[in-house]
């Protein structure tokens, strides 16, 4: 898995490619992600107390991590994503193009 929970990440294939936004959960047996305001699916619902009203509701739905790509927060851009170990044994992402450290992971 190269993309973590807050992450900002870009689409790049499936119904919402092109749309950006920020990873808000992660499940990586499954490989996949759910990100803010992707891939929205609508969900019959029973009245309940956190939702009186019932009916339906939309949220988002879990993609394949694949289908998404990391965002450098320098270039701005998705990058293409490298890892490097510090001496202090840390591992972290790095972005190919510029360099910049994209947090660990
Ligand atoms: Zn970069």
């Amino acid at each position: 898995m190269k993309v973590v929970k807050n992450d900002t990440v870009l689409v790049v294939s499936g119904n919402s490619r092109g749309k950006k936004g920020k990873v808000l959960k992660v499940f990586p047996k499954d490989e996949r992600v759910i990100v803010e305001g992707v891939n929205f699916i609508k969900r019959h619902t029973r009245k309940s107390q956190k939702n009186p009203q019932g009916g339906i509701i939309e949220r988002e739905a879990p993609i394949h991590a694949s289908n998404v790509k990391l965002i450098c927060s320098k270039c701005n851009k998705a990058a293409r994503v490298g890892r490097v170990v510090l001496e202090n044994k840390k591992r972290v992402r790095v972005c190919r193009s510029c360099g910049e450290m994209l947090s660990s992971s």
